[in-house]
């Protein structure tokens, strides 16, 4: 019965962290203390009002929270189909969806008299919202993040350290995002007592993807109420790029009871169907064990992790949060992927008809929804706009002659 689907779907994941078959603590044993004093203190903090309060306060005056909803004419007129709404993400502290979680595990490590946070970063997106969290609590903070990233992304490397942050660089493996989390869960494993881990996507071991789902939830619950208000019923369609799957399902999660409301997550297609070429887990991948969680991942025969490709290095990673291979499975979300090419044009057409300068992740779910509506007259589309394109412009510049 349908109703029993959904309730099963809001309810997850289970007491170890499971959605269906996926997610769980595959850690060495030295982490289950840690992850369960967490777990606790989430727990605790989650029926407390004096943490809602807290952090409803730090959303609005730090982060700058509500962020508005924004119907796209020009964009929607353009098209001739849907009408298209963009949740503006992209207008929050920092630039982007990251600091809505940074700051709820902020105040769980005051909570947990921690002093020393660790993170990992692959753009430099969640580093700076990490870095920028930490100097408002007052926390020693470092990131890990590799060499490559660090190469392609100096900007937020500079801004990670003007913030006080240490960033460390990872050289081992492909020296990107995958290798960085590696060493962040090292430094974990040696210094658990006095470190508060700050993982930065709805991934890695039970109770992160729950955790971190929930403190993203708030573009959800705004966005259902904002469309409501703005239009007196629900969208038809709900799109957002999945990178670890933050942004998404903090979208998604508050609709799912909703069931005529369809959801659609976007993969970075890169630049081929080939392993290697994308980071398109969905369609290319298979379930397998990374960095603590059970999900669909990219690998090759032999279990090895594939490498990815995409041009946004937010959606460049080889697995993808459990609650998402979950929804993959029952059928409530529907998963496709967009090309580098299509993000990079759906960019242009953005900026030039609406003013608003996608990040190349976001791009990603404009992507789709430009490819849906012309087909789709009288329905609505929701888009998260998970954050600006100020960190791409440097891509940009390589990849649209012309504009100087
Ligand atoms: C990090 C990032 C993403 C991808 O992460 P999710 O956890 O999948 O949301 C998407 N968009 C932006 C702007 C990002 O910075």
């Amino acid at each position: 019965m349908a109703a029993t689907t959904t309730t099963t779907i809001t309810t997850l994941p289970d007491a170890l962290g499971h959605f269906g078959p996926y997610g769980g603590r595959y850690v060495p044993e030295i982490l289950v203390a840690p992850l369960d004093q967490l777990e606790i203190a989430y727990d605790q903090a989650r029926a407390d009002d004096g943490f809602r309060d807290e952090l409803e306060n730090l959303s609005r005056r730090f982060a700058g929270r509500p962020t508005p909803l924004y119907h796209a004419k020009r964009l929607s007129r353009h098209l001739g189909g849907a009408e298209i709404y963009l949740k503006r993400e992209d207008l929050l502290h920092t630039g982007a969806h990251k600091i809505n979680n940074c700051l709820g595990q902020g105040l769980l490590v005051e909570r947990m008299g921690k002093k020393r946070v660790i993170a990992e970063t692959g753009a430099g997106q969640h580093g700076v919202a990490t870095a920028a969290a930490c100097a408002l609590f007052g926390f020693e903070c470092i990131v890990y993040m590799g060499e490559e990233d660090m190469r392609r992304q100096s900007p937020n490397v500079f801004r990670m350290r003007l913030m006080g942050a240490e960033v460390i660089g990872v050289d081992t493996g492909s020296r990107t995002l995958k290798d960085a989390i590696s060493e962040a869960m090292r430094d974990w494993v040696a210094h658990f007592e006095t470190t508060h881990y700050l993982l930065g996507s709805a991934l890695g071991p039970h109770p992160y993807p729950r955790m971190v789902r929930d403190f993203n939830s708030v573009i959800g619950r705004e966005a259902r109420r904002q469309f409501l208000d703005l239009t007196g019923g629900l969208p038809d369609v709900l799109m957002a790029c999945v990178g670890g799957g933050s942004n998404s399902i903090g979208l998604f999660h508050p609709f799912l009871e909703d069931e005529r409301v369809k959801m659609v997550g976007i993969e970075a297609g890169g630049r081929g169907h080939r392993l290697g070429e994308h980071a398109a887990r969905f369609s290319g991948g298979s379930p397998g064990v990374l960095h603590g969680t059970y999900s669909y991942l990219l690998q090759d025969e032999d279990g090895q992790i594939a490498l990815t490709h995409s041009v946004s290095a937010g959606l460049d990673y080889a697995t993808v949060g459990p609650e998402h291979s979950w929804l993959h499975d029952q059928g409530r979300v529907e998963y496709v992927s967009c090309s580098d090419e299509d993000a990079l044009e759906a960019v242009k057409l953005l900026s030039r008809l609406e003013g608003v300068i996608p990040a190349l992740e976001s791009a990603h779910a404009v992507a789709e929804a430009i490819r849906r509506a012309p087909d789709a007259k009288g329905q609505s589309f929701l888009i998260n706009l998970s954050g600006r394109g100020d960190k791409d412009i440097g891509i940009f510049r390589e990849n649209m002659p012309g504009l100087g």
